[in-house]
Formats: structure tokens, C-alpha cells, sequence
């Protein structure tokens, strides 16, 4: 077992100390595996979420490279919203009290700018802020030099491209040494992460806390149902699990369009996804369903294939596929990144031998249970915990991520925590917004600005 005391690191006495009084004994696993690789100066590939330590982990190494001495920005963190930089702030600032005379500045949009242009005339040792704000300090306002940054942290990196920072980030990159140690952290891994990972870092140890993809952590639940039953059968899964957001897989699009109308017509938030539909048809379902403001997606395997859809609560196959491989395929789109998830796969009698042929497949015995155990609920309400609105502007029209938040928050008591997934295309933008501020959110947007201009705002049903 590997020794995960602190005093085990290379880090001066006073540091050491500090550590204890803040009540960290043991080093938690992303700590105990990072750090070493941290303070050597090598750059790491994290997949860490909130609780995990990992603030610290990063903290704690660009900390122990610091020369105070020298008034540069030496340290940059980038998070994709104002609350996590706030935390991350104070983290730092906990553990940067061994280290007098430490200029911590936290850089986010949203707030004032004269108070930041203030604060930057002497250039702080560490910025932590959100890429929009960063972005028009280095190149804007020219207020901020990364010349000589030596440590680049990118926290939640998932989350900063699911708000559509992509591009801001690369631009910040642009601006700071090649030779710097870049630290990423992420709680998902989709095949984006893994590009920017490449683009930016250079051989970064990979470390995984918890495996992303464990076929343990599926729970699959068979029901038999009679001819007829199958409408019946998921919605009263759905009263008794109450999936947040559920991928229903069909065989056939007809299938899938015609469910889709038969769960929206029961008040359930249910979009189809199949090969008839339009791109533009295609990429508002997947941005509903993948925002959180649609609960239910209804899929075809073909319309399915390559989409990365993360924190599935539930599959269901509505109809067993005929080939347990793509059976598997379809389970494994729930528990992911070491949640649980439920598989839940309706069958008839007459279907037995492909339940069994997947039970040989994949060599165990499944629990068949009877749809009598399935409980609906009085006044039962799916509700997606989001709403999308959608605005007539998008990448042509100059119109980014940043911008979008920007307007959203900047005037306004709205905080950035209610806001969701941004998603941006060529000329139509998205944006996700926690539903009790929707219609508020949905004024700001249409009778204010974005970049100066005005755009039509509506919202998606
Ligand atoms: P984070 O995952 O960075 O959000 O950190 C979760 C919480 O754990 C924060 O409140 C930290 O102050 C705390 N923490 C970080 N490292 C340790 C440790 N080694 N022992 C105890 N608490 C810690």
C-alpha cells in the first residue's frame, strides 16, 4: 500500500505544518497519486470531481513552484464558472498561508471590471477565473500577461466545453510559454477531453481515480410483458424510478416517433431521435436531451451511434436488439464515470431465446422481474430540470459562450450556477437555464443585448 502521508512529499517544513493545521492527515487518492508527479513538474490528465481533493492536489503543486519575489503571474486556473473559482480561490489562499506576501486574484465575469484593471496594475502571482473574463483582460484590456506563467490548470475541463469555451481557452493557451506545466482535471473523459489533452499538454500522466465505463455498476432489470404492454411497462418504470434523463432505445424510427408522441401526450418530456430527421432537428434534440431540458430521449441504434451522452440514469430497450453485442453497446451508456446506472429491457415470451442469448454472452443469470412490482405514483410529474432557450445568433455572428453568460449575468442578480450547458452552432445559439429562472432569464435575453446587438430569444418546448 502506497504510504499516503503528507511528510512524504518533498514540500518545506512550513508548508508541511500548514497542511496539518488545516486538518488534512492522509492524502485522498487523487493527491496521493498526482502530487508526486505534481511537484516533479509533470503534467497530468485527472479525471476528479468535486470532494475528490483535487483542488488541493493542483494547489498544493503550483504552491510549491511559486517565487514570490518575482511580481509575475506565475500560476493560472481556469474554471468554467464563478462559484468554483470562488472555491478554488479560498482553497488556494488556505494553503498559500505558508507562503507570505502570496497575490491571489480571482478574475470571473460578471462582476466589475475597474476594481480588476485596479488590482491587475501590479500583476498577481496566481489568477484564477473563468475563460471570458481571462480572455478580455489578456487581449481586450491587454491587463493581464502570461509570459511568464509556469503552471496552467484547466479544472473541470468537461464542464468549461460543455459551456462552449473551447475556443476562448485556446486562445489563452496561445498567449502563455510552451515550456509550463499544464494540469487538466475532468470528471468525464469524452473524446473532446482527449483532444484538448493532446493539442496542450505534453505526455501527461493519466490518472483514474474510478474506472469510467464498469459493468458492475449496471444494474439489469428484465420484465416480461405481454403483446401490447410495452407503452404501458416504461411509463410505469418511469413512475417508479424516476429517472432524471433515459435513453429508450427502439429498433425501428417508426417506433421511436410514434413512442415519442404516445409519452408526450402522458406530460412526459420526451424528444425522438432517428434517421428522418433534419441536421437541424437532429442537433436540437441532442442539445435538449443532452442540457438536461428534455428527460427522455427515444433512439434508434443508428440514429445513436457516436453521440456522447453523459450522467444517464437509465437505458431502457423497449425492444431487445437481436445481437447482444449491441445490447451491451446500449447498457453501456449508463453508469458511467462510476455512477450507478439501471438497464431496464422489456421482453415477451415469444423473445426468451435473445434474453438468453445475452445472458450467455456476457455469462451470467438476469433478474426477471413481473411488471406487477412496478408502482405508479399520484399527480406524477417528470419534469427535465431545465429549459433551453434558443437565440437566432450563433457562430457567424461573432456570438460565443462568454458572450451569452455574459449577458445573462453581468446586469443582473442571476447567478452563473443556474445556468447550463451552452451550446453554439453556426447561426442559432442554445443555452440552458435551471427552470424556475427561465422566464426571467428569457427577458434579459430578449429585451437586452448580446455583444451589442439585439437577437430573437425563444423557448423550446
Ligand atoms: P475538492 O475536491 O478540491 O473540492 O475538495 C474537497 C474538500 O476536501 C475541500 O473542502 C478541501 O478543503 C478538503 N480536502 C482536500 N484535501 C484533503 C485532505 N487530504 N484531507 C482532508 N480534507 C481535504
Amino acid at each position: 500500500m502506497t504510504n499516503t502521508a503528507f511528510s512524504t512529499l518533498p514540500l518545506n517544513p512550513e508548508q508541511l505544518s500548514n497542511i496539518q493545521a488545516l486538518g488534512y492527515e492522509q492524502m485522498t487518492p487523487i493527491q496521493a497519486q498526482g502530487l508526486p508527479v505534481i511537484l516533479e513538474g509533470k503534467d497530468i490528465l485527472a479525471q476528479a470531481k468535486t470532494g475528490s481533493g483535487k483542488t488541493a492536489a493542483f494547489a498544493i503543486g503550483l504552491l510549491h513552484k511559486l517565487d514570490v519575489t518575482k511580481y509575475e503571474t506565475q500560476a493560472l486556473v481556469l474554471c468554467p464558472t464563478r462559484e468554483l473559482a470562488d472555491q478554488v480561490s479560498n482553497e488556494i489562499r488556505r494553503l498559500a498561508r505558508a507562503i507570505p506576501n502570496t497575490k491571489i486574484l480571482t478574475l470571473c465575469g460578471g462582476k466589475p471590471l475597474a476594481p480588476q484593471l485596479a488590482s491587475l496594475e501590479h500583476s498577481p502571482h496566481i489568477v484564477v477565473g473563468t475563460p471570458g473574463r481571462i480572455l478580455k483582460h489578456l487581449i481586450d484590456k491587454q491587463s493581464l500577461n502570461l509570459e511568464h506563467l509556469n503552471t496552467l490548470v484547466l479544472d473541470e475541463a468537461d464542464r468549461m466545453l460543455d459551456m462552449g469555451f473551447h475556443e476562448d481557452i485556446m486562445q489563452i493557451i496561445n498567449t502563455t510559454p510552451q515550456q509550463r506545466q499544464t494540469l487538466l482535471f475532468s470528471a468525464t473523459y469524452p473524446d473532446q477531453i482527449r483532444e484538448i489533452s493532446d493539442a496542450i499538454q505534453n505526455d501527461p500522466l493519466d490518472i483514474r481515480i474510478e474506472t469510467s465505463h464498469n459493468e458492475n455498476k449496471i444494474e439489469q432489470i428484465f420484465y416480461e410483458i405481454e403483446k401490447g404492454e410495452r407503452t404501458q411497462t416504461l411509463i410505469s418504470i418511469l413512475h417508479h424510478y424516476k429517472p432524471e434523463s433515459t435513453v429508450v432505445f427502439c429498433n425501428r424510427k417508426t417506433q421511436a416517433q410514434e413512442l415519442a408522441e404516445a409519452l408526450w401526450h402522458e406530460g412526459f418530456h420526451a424528444l425522438a431521435l432517428h434517421g428522418d430527421l433534419e441536421q437541424k432537428e437532429r442537433d436540437q434534440v441532442l442539445v435538449q436531451f443532452s442540457n438536461k431540458s428534455s428527460s427522455i430521449l427515444i433512439a434508434t441504434d443508428v440514429a445513436s451511434r457516436g453521440i456522447d451522452i453523459k450522467d444517464l440514469s437509465a437505458v431502457v430497450n423497449f425492444e431487445l436488439s437481436p445481437d447482444p453485442e449491441i445490447h451491451i453497446h446500449r447498457i453501456g451508456r449508463t453508469g458511467r464515470a462510476g455512477k450507478e446506472g439501471l438497464a431496464f429491457s422489456l421482453f415477451m415470451a415469444s423473445e426468451a431465446h435473445k434474453v438468453n442469448r445475452i445472458e450467455e454472452y456476457q455469462n451470467i443469470t438476469f433478474n426477471i422481474k413481473q411488471t406487477s412490482t412496478l408502482k405508479r405514483r399520484e399527480n406524477f410529474k417528470l419534469s427535465p430540470p431545465m429549459i433551453t432557450l434558443c437565440i437566432n445568433g450563433g457562430r457567424k455572428n461573432k456570438v460565443r459562450a462568454g458572450d451569452i453568460l455574459g449577458a445573462l449575468t453581468a446586469k443582473t442578480d442571476l447567478p452563473g450556477k443556474q445556468i447550463g450547458k451552452i451550446d453554439i452552432f453556426d447561426n442559432i445559439a442554445y443555452v440552458a437555464v435551471e427552470r424556475p429562472i427561465a422566464k426571467q432569464a428569457l427577458k434579459i435575453l430578449s429585451e437586452g443585448k448580446i455583444k451589442g446587438r439585439k437577437f430573437k430569444v425563444r423557448k423550446l418546448r
